[in-house]
Protein backbone atom coordinates (compact mmCIF):
# COMPACT_ATOMS: atom_id res chain seq x y z
CA UNK A 1 0.00 0.00 0.00
CA UNK A 2 1.15 3.73 -0.77
CA UNK A 3 1.60 5.66 1.73
CA UNK A 4 3.54 8.60 2.78
CA UNK A 5 6.84 6.15 4.15
CA UNK A 6 7.35 5.35 0.80
CA UNK A 7 8.61 8.87 0.01
CA UNK A 8 11.24 8.36 2.33
CA UNK A 9 14.21 5.76 -0.15
CA UNK A 10 15.16 3.31 2.54
CA UNK A 11 18.92 4.38 2.68
CA UNK A 12 17.97 7.82 3.69
CA UNK A 13 14.84 6.92 5.86
CA UNK A 14 17.10 4.23 7.83
CA UNK A 15 19.73 6.92 8.53
CA UNK A 16 17.48 9.61 10.02
CA UNK A 17 18.35 11.68 12.78
CA UNK A 18 14.99 13.10 13.88
CA UNK A 19 13.83 14.61 17.26
CA UNK A 20 10.07 14.97 18.85
CA UNK A 21 9.43 17.65 20.87
CA UNK A 22 6.21 19.55 22.05
CA UNK A 23 4.80 19.48 25.89
CA UNK A 24 3.31 16.35 28.11
CA UNK A 25 0.47 14.91 26.95
CA UNK A 26 1.54 15.80 23.13
CA UNK A 27 1.76 12.34 22.09
CA UNK A 28 5.69 12.27 21.94
CA UNK A 29 6.26 8.83 23.61
CA UNK A 30 3.62 7.15 20.98
CA UNK A 31 4.78 8.94 17.62
CA UNK A 32 8.51 8.33 18.51
CA UNK A 33 8.01 4.21 18.70
CA UNK A 34 5.93 4.42 15.31
CA UNK A 35 8.36 6.23 13.43
CA UNK A 36 11.37 4.73 15.01
CA UNK A 37 9.65 1.33 13.41
CA UNK A 38 9.00 2.76 10.30
CA UNK A 39 12.58 4.48 9.61
CA UNK A 40 13.93 1.31 11.37
CA UNK A 41 16.19 3.29 13.89
CA UNK A 42 15.82 3.14 17.64
CA UNK A 43 13.13 5.31 19.61
CA UNK A 44 15.46 6.76 22.66
CA UNK A 45 13.18 8.55 25.66
CA UNK A 46 14.79 10.25 28.07
CA UNK A 47 11.96 10.63 30.51
CA UNK A 48 11.74 6.32 29.49
CA UNK A 49 15.27 5.98 30.44
CA UNK A 50 15.09 7.80 34.52
CA UNK A 51 11.63 5.81 34.93
CA UNK A 52 13.41 3.01 34.27
CA UNK A 53 16.91 3.76 36.39
CA UNK A 54 13.93 4.95 39.13
CA UNK A 55 12.03 1.41 38.87
CA UNK A 56 15.35 -0.44 38.89
CA UNK A 57 16.79 1.68 41.59
CA UNK A 58 20.09 2.39 40.53
CA UNK A 59 22.03 5.63 41.29
CA UNK A 60 20.88 7.50 38.41
CA UNK A 61 17.22 6.27 39.28
CA UNK A 62 18.02 7.51 43.25
CA UNK A 63 19.06 10.83 42.13
CA UNK A 64 16.16 11.38 39.90
CA UNK A 65 12.94 9.94 41.33
CA UNK A 66 11.95 12.90 43.05
CA UNK A 67 12.74 15.33 40.70
CA UNK A 68 10.31 13.17 37.98
CA UNK A 69 7.35 12.76 41.01
CA UNK A 70 7.84 16.34 41.15
CA UNK A 71 7.30 17.66 37.05
CA UNK A 72 10.71 19.32 37.52
CA UNK A 73 13.51 18.47 34.83
CA UNK A 74 16.70 16.60 35.76
CA UNK A 75 19.61 18.49 35.58
CA UNK A 76 21.22 19.58 31.88
CA UNK A 77 24.62 17.45 33.33
CA UNK A 78 22.66 14.35 34.50
CA UNK A 79 20.80 14.57 31.37
CA UNK A 80 24.08 15.07 29.17
CA UNK A 81 25.69 12.16 30.71
CA UNK A 82 22.57 9.40 29.88
CA UNK A 83 22.13 10.80 26.17
CA UNK A 84 25.86 10.94 25.27
CA UNK A 85 26.45 7.14 26.55
CA UNK A 86 23.21 6.32 24.74
CA UNK A 87 23.89 7.89 21.31
CA UNK A 88 27.38 6.26 21.21
CA UNK A 89 25.69 2.86 21.23
CA UNK A 90 26.50 0.99 17.38
CA UNK A 91 21.98 1.14 16.98
CA UNK A 92 22.23 4.54 17.57
CA UNK A 93 25.11 5.50 15.03
CA UNK A 94 23.15 5.01 11.92
CA UNK A 95 19.81 7.40 13.09
CA UNK A 96 17.59 7.86 15.89
CA UNK A 97 14.20 9.47 16.58
CA UNK A 98 14.24 11.38 20.09
CA UNK A 99 11.72 11.79 22.46
CA UNK A 100 11.86 14.46 25.26
CA UNK A 101 15.40 15.41 24.68
CA UNK A 102 16.32 18.15 24.28
CA UNK A 103 14.04 19.96 26.48
CA UNK A 104 15.99 23.39 27.30
CA UNK A 105 18.41 25.39 24.90
CA UNK A 106 21.66 24.51 26.75
CA UNK A 107 20.32 20.42 25.43
CA UNK A 108 19.68 21.47 22.14
CA UNK A 109 23.10 22.81 22.29
CA UNK A 110 24.86 19.59 23.89
CA UNK A 111 22.90 17.55 21.33
CA UNK A 112 24.44 19.04 18.59
CA UNK A 113 28.06 19.06 19.64
CA UNK A 114 27.56 15.69 20.38
CA UNK A 115 26.58 14.85 16.83
CA UNK A 116 29.55 16.93 15.77
CA UNK A 117 31.63 14.13 17.81
CA UNK A 118 30.19 11.58 15.52
CA UNK A 119 30.36 13.72 12.31
CA UNK A 120 26.71 13.38 12.37
CA UNK A 121 24.07 16.20 11.94
CA UNK A 122 19.76 16.05 12.85
CA UNK A 123 17.63 16.13 9.69
CA UNK A 124 14.31 17.18 11.70
CA UNK A 125 13.09 18.58 14.77
CA UNK A 126 9.27 17.32 14.77
CA UNK A 127 7.04 19.90 16.83
CA UNK A 128 3.70 18.27 18.53
CA UNK A 129 1.18 21.10 18.56
CA UNK A 130 -1.39 20.08 21.32
CA UNK A 131 -4.09 23.06 23.06
CA UNK A 132 -3.56 22.50 26.80
CA UNK A 133 -7.35 21.54 27.57
CA UNK A 134 -6.63 18.56 25.52
CA UNK A 135 -3.36 17.90 26.99
CA UNK A 136 -4.81 17.55 30.58
CA UNK A 137 -7.77 15.91 28.93
CA UNK A 138 -5.37 13.43 27.80
CA UNK A 139 -2.97 13.44 31.01
CA UNK A 140 -5.80 12.82 33.39
CA UNK A 141 -6.89 10.08 31.14
CA UNK A 142 -3.73 8.23 31.61
CA UNK A 143 -4.11 8.89 35.08
CA UNK A 144 -7.62 7.18 35.68
CA UNK A 145 -6.11 4.30 33.41
CA UNK A 146 -3.30 3.57 36.46
CA UNK A 147 -0.69 5.21 34.02
CA UNK A 148 2.13 7.63 35.52
CA UNK A 149 3.10 8.88 38.80
CA UNK A 150 3.62 12.14 37.34
CA UNK A 151 0.27 12.59 35.41
CA UNK A 152 -1.23 14.03 39.07
CA UNK A 153 -3.13 17.13 38.74
CA UNK A 154 -0.46 19.43 40.36
CA UNK A 155 2.41 17.91 38.59
CA UNK A 156 0.80 17.96 35.32
CA UNK A 157 0.41 21.84 35.92
CA UNK A 158 3.60 22.14 37.00
CA UNK A 159 5.01 19.71 34.05
CA UNK A 160 3.07 22.42 32.23
CA UNK A 161 4.95 25.41 33.77
CA UNK A 162 8.16 24.09 33.16
CA UNK A 163 7.33 22.86 29.54
CA UNK A 164 6.40 26.63 28.62
CA UNK A 165 9.29 27.98 30.20
CA UNK A 166 11.99 25.59 29.74
CA UNK A 167 11.63 23.82 26.16
CA UNK A 168 9.05 26.12 24.58
CA UNK A 169 11.82 28.25 23.18
CA UNK A 170 13.24 25.30 21.23
CA UNK A 171 10.54 26.00 18.58
CA UNK A 172 12.33 29.44 17.55
CA UNK A 173 15.99 27.77 18.19
CA UNK A 174 14.77 24.52 15.22
CA UNK A 175 12.86 27.68 12.82
CA UNK A 176 16.36 29.54 12.85
CA UNK A 177 17.91 26.34 12.31
CA UNK A 178 15.20 25.62 9.13
CA UNK A 179 14.78 22.40 11.37
CA UNK A 180 11.48 23.09 12.30
CA UNK A 181 8.57 20.61 11.39
CA UNK A 182 5.39 21.88 12.87
CA UNK A 183 2.86 18.86 13.08
CA UNK A 184 -0.85 19.13 14.22
CA UNK A 185 -1.08 16.57 17.33
CA UNK A 186 -4.13 17.31 17.74
CA UNK A 187 -5.61 14.11 15.73
CA UNK A 188 -6.19 10.27 15.82
CA UNK A 189 -2.01 8.86 16.74
CA UNK A 190 -2.20 7.00 12.91
CA UNK A 191 -3.63 10.57 11.38
CA UNK A 192 -0.52 12.26 13.16
CA UNK A 193 2.19 9.61 12.45
CA UNK A 194 0.83 9.85 8.34
CA UNK A 195 1.71 13.50 8.96
CA UNK A 196 5.40 13.47 10.52
CA UNK A 197 6.46 10.78 7.66
CA UNK A 198 4.49 13.27 5.02
CA UNK A 199 6.62 16.20 6.45
CA UNK A 200 9.76 14.12 6.81
CA UNK A 201 9.73 12.62 3.34
CA UNK A 202 8.28 16.30 1.71
CA UNK A 203 11.75 17.29 2.82
CA UNK A 204 14.09 14.48 1.60
CA UNK A 205 16.00 16.61 -0.50
CA UNK A 206 16.90 19.27 1.49
CA UNK A 207 17.68 16.48 4.53
CA UNK A 208 20.31 14.74 1.96
CA UNK A 209 21.98 17.62 1.13
CA UNK A 210 22.36 18.72 4.58
CA UNK A 211 23.77 15.89 5.72
CA UNK A 212 27.08 15.47 6.63
CA UNK A 213 27.91 12.14 6.72
P1 LIG B 1 6.34 14.20 29.41
O1 LIG B 1 6.86 14.92 28.22
O2 LIG B 1 4.94 13.74 29.26
O3 LIG B 1 6.55 14.99 30.68
P2 LIG B 1 8.64 12.32 29.50
O4 LIG B 1 8.57 10.85 29.62
O5 LIG B 1 9.30 12.89 28.30
O6 LIG B 1 7.13 12.82 29.63
O7 LIG B 1 9.39 12.91 30.79
C1 LIG B 1 9.03 12.56 32.10
C2 LIG B 1 9.93 13.27 33.11
O8 LIG B 1 11.30 12.85 32.93
C3 LIG B 1 9.99 14.79 32.97
O9 LIG B 1 8.94 15.44 33.66
C4 LIG B 1 11.36 15.10 33.59
O10 LIG B 1 11.31 15.05 35.00
C5 LIG B 1 12.20 13.94 33.13
N1 LIG B 1 12.88 14.21 31.83
C6 LIG B 1 12.64 13.58 30.65
N2 LIG B 1 13.43 14.06 29.67
C7 LIG B 1 14.18 15.03 30.24
C8 LIG B 1 15.17 15.92 29.75
N3 LIG B 1 15.54 15.92 28.47
N4 LIG B 1 15.74 16.80 30.63
C9 LIG B 1 15.37 16.82 31.91
N5 LIG B 1 14.44 16.02 32.44
C10 LIG B 1 13.84 15.12 31.62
Amino acid sequence: MADAADRLSPARATRMRVLLFGPPGSGKGTQAAMLAQRLSVPAISTGEMFRQAVAGGSELGRKVEKILAAGELVDDATTAEVVRARLAQADARGGFVLDGYPRTLTQAATLEEILRTHGAALDAAVFLEVPERELVRRMSGRREQGGRADDRPEVVSERLRVYQEKTAPLVEHYRELGLLRRVDGNRPAAAVGEAILTTLGDRGDDLASRRVV
